[in-house]
């Protein structure tokens, strides 16, 4: 393997940059200050932790715009909606320094002892191996409130993506925290185990393929460590024959379309009423004629390159095979270098890829269903369990549907969105564990029983 990690642009095809991998001793180095730093800020006041906290709300603002730029030059998202996930970051970061001294206050338990309560101590220095799509906002949701607990944390981030990993790090430098609180390590996926074996590490989160999942799953297994998987998913998005149609397919488009489908809880899989479909595919082609594709750099692009080309060929793969078994193209297809067209197919079955696997491009897919137990059926046909969208205007059928439904999240009437203020993480192949809301903040703590006599 080689020892220069690369940073290219999926745009221009231009190299921007190159980084030096490190070596064992440095990754040992790494974590020896990891370990001196954890000394430190673990016992550093909530209210001081909050503060620094604040101070790197505070720079992400004054670099919104470079940020953004180098998410786009990195990974091709629109600037837009790199801006719009910078914002996203700071509305957390100020969430949870706001929230942190209630989430962490000690809580008082019953029982026959004088007294009672339950603390949450940090571990230790926490690994987090992240991925490429949201590479600011994947890293700060994590980072923020589990640091916030007291923790430290060491990143291992995706390696097309390693200066915005760079930029990550000044920032939480320049904030206050303790020098090496929080280090972007520069290594490949193989040497993760190096880090997660290490003692200091208590700790691994990984959000990514469920290869990726399995793998880092096997190591905190092997050197048993807490681990929390954040994986993929094949999202419904159900729209019923009494849904706000026009509504319901602007936002099935959006959440499959955005960021080239590049999206985890992207609605991935449109259930559709078979009395319908065909209005929904007249609404979903008027949408597709008015996207804008171009230049991500331009404010007025809505879609651009996907971010790497090795992405690109597995999705031009999907799709032949889907029209090899039967699917029926609408509209899309085609691609020219890293642009994969905004792509529609019908006539799916549930032996079909979208059930079993994850498409991770700009491709929705219709499925037809007669029956409300079909239509579940359909739903949690598919081993993962992250999102799920559905459209109804019968509230009693809500009301049947959403204890029967398999996800971490189900959105009535809207698209799968995440907050700060609500745990998120998925079932069954999507992972374990949660990140975000207090339960999110609190994966990584030693929930310590105290009792006092
Ligand atoms: P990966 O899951 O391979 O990468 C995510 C992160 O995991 C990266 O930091 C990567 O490092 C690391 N990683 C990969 N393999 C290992 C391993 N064996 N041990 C330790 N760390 C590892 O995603 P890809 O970039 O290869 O994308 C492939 C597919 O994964 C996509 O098409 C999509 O289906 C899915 N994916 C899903 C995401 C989601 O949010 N659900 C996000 C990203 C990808 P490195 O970059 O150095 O390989």
């Amino acid at each position: 393997m080689s020892d220069i990690l690369q940073s290219i642009n999926p745009y221009t095809g231009e190299v921007l940059a190159t980084f030096p991998k490190l070596n064992e001793e440095a990754i040992d180095n790494a974590i020896d200050q990891s370990a001196k730093a954890f000394k430190e800020w673990s016992v550093t006041g909530i209210d001081q932790r909050c503060e620094v906290t604040k101070a790197l709300a505070k720079l992400l603002t004054e670099n919104k715009r470079s940020l953004a730029e180098m998410i786009t030059r990195e990974m091709g998202k629109p600037i837009s909606e790199s801006l719009a996930e910078v914002d996203k970051c700071i509305l957390l970061v100020n969430y949870f320094a706001e929230q942190a001294p209630t989430i962490l206050q000690p809580k008082k338990l019953p029982s026959d002892f004088d007294q009672s309560y339950l603390r949450y101590d940090p571990i230790g220095t926490i690994v987090a191996v992240m991925p490429w799509n949201f590479p600011l906002w994947q890293v700060i949701r994590f980072a923020v409130p589990t640091m916030l607990a007291g923790n430290a944390v060491m990143l291992k981030h995706a390696s097309n993506v390693l200066g915005c990993g760079e930029f990550i790090q000044q920032l939480f430098q320049a904030a206050g925290y303790p020098l090496g609180s929080f280090r972007h390590l520069l290594i490949d996926s193989s040497q993760v185990e190096q880090v997660i074996a290490h003692p200091q590490v208590q700790g691994v989160t990984l959000t990514g393929s469920g290869n990726a999942g399995k793998a880092v799953a096997q190591l905190a297994g092997k050197y048993l460590k807490k681990c929390v998987l954040e994986l993929g998913g094949s999202d419904a998005l159900t729209i019923t024959e009494t849904a706000d149609l026009d509504t319901a397919t602007d936002r099935a488009f959006r959440s499959r379309m955005m960021n080239s489908g590049q999206t985890c809880i992207a609605a991935k899989r449109f259930i559709v009423h078979a009395s319908i479909e065909e209005q929904v595919i007249e609404k979903l082609k008027a949408l597709n004629e008015s996207w804008r594709i171009g230049d991500p750099m331009d404010e007025e692009t809505q879609m651009s390159v996907m971010s790497r080309t090795d992405l690109v060929d597995t999705v031009e793969e999907q799709l032949d095979k889907l029209i090899e078994q039967g699917a029926e193209l609408v509209f899309g297809g085609n691609r020219k270098d890293n642009h994969f067209e905004p792509t529609l197919l019908r006539n799916i079955t549930t032996d079909m890829l979208p059930f079993h696997d994850e498409i991770f491009g700009p491709v929705g897919v219709i499925v037809t269903y007669e029956t409300e137990a079909e239509m579940v059926e359909l739903i949690n046909g598919v081993p993962f369990g992250l999102g799920s969208s559905f459209w109804t205007q019968d509230e009693a059928q809500a009301e049947r549907v959403i204890p029967q439904i398999q996800a971490g999240a189900l959105a009535i009437n809207e698209m799968v969105k995440s907050s700060p203020k609500m745990p998120f993480g998925g079932v069954k192949e999507s992972g374990f564990g949660r990140e975000m809301g207090a339960e999110g903040m609190l994966e990584f703590t030693n929930m310590k029983t105290v009792i006092i006599n």
